[in-house]
């Protein structure tokens, strides 16, 4: 998609409201406990198709003040070790509940830090897996997110050797000033290293991580940000917005909220990095990314094929997503299921014979619908409504009639058009696919008012 945006920042403003990034629909606000055990085992026992597996290695270092992942900090390696006999054992209860012939077409290492690990340990860890799981795919999509300041050749040659074909550069900042208030000093030469390794390795996919809208960040510095990071020529660029949920995450709160960008701000980056980075070759892609041309996820758009999961962005949507690890997530057609946060009941639950399994919630007819409408209008920002009246044998004008009147004030704006049989977003209305997935989202009204539920949209 060309995006011809220029951002009127008054009109864009107002709609600076806490919103979901809709990773999952329902959000896992609405997991919960009346999801039981014995219902996950049951799906995962008649599950088919292929597998999408996801492990989650949550050990780092020490606290990026960003950071809102489920992280343990620990210099201890043998937490680091005892928490790999865990993973295994978790994994041969898993490999008694589900078929193990299933194809594997994507795999995800995710932390944490995946790279905290040893090269020794990571091999272990995936040997394991393969060992269980046998049948993968020779086109899987095998990925790792690297932290470049904890990377060395010994692990990309055990990531080489078990098909790793992407993978994910934190790096968030360039600026010194920005790195030492988020607490993450990384030299430009570490990353440019850590790609270069990669490289030598014949990587398919590089793909580099940024944030914007942290402490110290302004236009100018963001700009050279941007340069460095296409200075690596990376195949894919994710530059999120920093979610600010301080009330959920503790180091947030060290931030002196004063040096936050301003909303304004914050636009005026995205909109010089929309304008860049197109200018540079690349395309965007969904919310908050950006690949050349012909990266596949590009071609997955124009035939209506791009998914959104947790990872992101993917060409493999069909998958039934396997959670492995502390705090994971697992998603099927009719359920999202995820593993505990805390390590002490991890541990009980795999040595009593269980799965770590602790809440999640069982899609309902209406959940379904909804959930495709939103993940389409996030995927591909426009929605077939043709395809969604002949799948779920709905009347959409009529079944989604609230949302469409909610969608008005986006219509009246050009931001969108609405047709009898789609729903389109404009390049500019792309920039707000948060605000205008929520009328869709029949929790929202739930949480109307309250500031303590979803980082801000804008
Ligand atoms: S950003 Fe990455 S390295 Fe930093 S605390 Fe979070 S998970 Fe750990």
């Amino acid at each position: 998609m060309k995006h011809n945006t220029k951002i009127d920042l008054e009109k864009f403003s107002k709609y600076s409201k806490p919103g979901p990034r809709y990773t999952s629909y329902p959000t896992a606000l609405e997991f919960s406990d009346k999801f039981s055990y014995d219902k996950y085992i049951s799906y995962l026992q008649n599950g088919k198709g292929p597998l999408s597996i996801y492990i989650h290695l949550p050990f780092c270092r020490s606290a990026c003040y960003f950071c809102g992942c489920n992280v343990v900090f620990t210099s201890k390696e043998e937490k680091l070790s005892r928490y790999i006999e865990y993973l295994k054992k978790e994994i041969d209860i898993l490999a008694e509940h589900i078929d193990t012939n299933r194809e594997v077409i994507q795999f995800h290492f995710g932390g944490g830090t995946p790279t905290y690990y040893k090269a020794f340990e990571l091999d272990e860890i995936m040997k394991h897996l393969k060992k269980r799981f046998t049948n993968w795919s020779s086109e899987a999509e095998v990925s790792v997110e690297i932290d470049p300041r904890f990377f060395n050749r010994d692990q990309m040659i055990v990531f080489a050797k078990h098909g790793f074909n992407r993978i994910s550069f934190g790096v968030q900042d360039f600026d010194p000033a920005v790195q030492k208030e988020i607490h993450r000093v990384q030299p430009y030469d570490i990353t440019k290293q850590a790609v270069d390794l990669a490289r030598e390795f014949d990587i398919e996919s590089i793909n580099t991580d940024l944030i914007y809208g942290l402490p110290y960040q302004s236009l100018d510095s963001f700009k050279n940000t941007l340069q460095l990071a296409r200075s690596l020529d990376p195949d894919r660029l994710a530059v999120f917005n920093y979610a600010h949920v301080p009330w959920l995450k503790k180091t947030m709160r060290k931030f002196d909220e004063t040096t936050i960008p301003s909303p304004e701000v914050k636009l005026n980056i995205l909109q010089y990095t929309i304008d860049y980075l197109t200018s540079e070759g690349y395309e965007m892609i969904g919310m908050d990314h950006f690949a050349k041309p012909e990266d596949e996820l590009f071609g997955a758009i124009s035939k209506g094929e791009l998914h959104r999961n947790f990872q992101g962005y993917t060409t493999k949507g069909g998958a039934n997503l396997i959670g492995i690890g502390l705090t994971s997530i697992g998603e099927g057609k009719r359920y999202y299921a995820q593993n505990t946060k805390d390590m002490h009941i991890y541990e009980k639950a795999i040595e009593s014979g269980k799965l770590p399994f602790e809440r999640g919630i069982e899609l309902s007819d209406d959940d379904i619908i909804r959930k495709s409408v939103i993940m389409e209008l996030m995927a591909n920002f426009a929605v077939d409504i043709k395809r969604v009246e002949e799948e779920f044998d709905i009347n959409f004008a009529e079944y989604f009639s609230d949302a469409l009147k909610a969608l008005e004030e986006f219509e009246d704006v050009n931001l969108l058009k609405i047709t009898k049989e789609s729903i389109k977003v404009e390049p500019t209305g792309t920039l707000l696919i948060r605000n205008i997935a929520m009328p869709f989202d029949a929790y929202m009204n739930k949480y109307a008012g309250s500031k303590k539920s979803f980082s801000k949209t804008v």
